[in-house]
């Protein structure tokens, strides 16, 4: 499928928020969003029109696809499928991001960011409940377990990924054992769980899909 390959910075910018796609760099001082960069297109003395409900909708939207790295036409069908699903809607899209495979590897610390984490994916270093999977997209159940693949444990990205973020520790809703770099995905987590995603109002994005 295609990707997006512009500057990734340039999409934070646009949103006027950290997405945190580009991993280290995130997080230091280099970051546009820390240097405080206008958005493209944008004037840089902050005259604006006071953007209309769809403008906000349509913002809100973008930030999460962006942020879990998804095109339109996926992003879309994971909205459609939480929409099925029992349960309030926005918190049931949550919870589909939640279980993709390269969602659970960056989350598990197993890359700087998502995009590596997918790149992980697709170039088959990770395993799930010891079958190797290399579809970004597939859908973790509760009580899977994914691991690098044992030939990938030494590669350097894994490495210092672990090495960086691993301090941290996990989500509450996985589990880590960071010596044989193997994590469970316990259960799926509460919208309340999800807290770095806390400002994301996740019932704009259900009003937009809903005109
Ligand atoms: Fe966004 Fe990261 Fe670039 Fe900052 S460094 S603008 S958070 S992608």
């Amino acid at each position: 499928m295609a990707r997006y390959t512009g500057p990734v910075c340039r999409l934070c910018r646009a949103e006027q928020k950290k997405l945190m796609l580009k991993g280290d760099r995130c997080k230091s001082d280099k970051c546009a969003i820390n240097r405080k960069r206008p958005a493209p297109g944008k004037d840089p003395k902050g005259h604006a029109l006071k953007p209309s409900d769809y403008r906000i909708q349509l913002r809100e939207k973008q930030k999460l696809r962006r942020i879990y790295g998804m095109l339109e036409k996926q992003f879309h069908l994971f909205f459609e499928r939480a929409l099925r699903t029992a349960g309030i809607t926005g918190e049931n899209l949550f919870v589909l991001l939640e279980r993709r495979l390269d969602n659970v590897v960056f989350r598990l610390h197993f890359a700087a960011s998502r995009a590596q984490a997918r790149q992980l994916v697709l170039h088959g270093h990770i395993r799930v409940n010891g079958k190797p999977i290399d579809v970004p997209s597939y859908l973790i159940r509760a009580g899977d377990e994914v691991a690098v693949k044992e030939n990938s444990k030494s590669l350097a990205i894994v490495k210092d990924a672990l090495r960086e973020y691993g301090k941290s520790g996990v989500s509450p809703w996985l589990e880590l054992d960071p010596d044989v770099l193997k994590g469970k995905f316990v259960a799926a987590p509460r919208r309340s769980d999800i807290t770095d995603l806390a400002d994301i109002k996740e019932q704009m994005i259900v009003e937009y899909y809903s005109k």
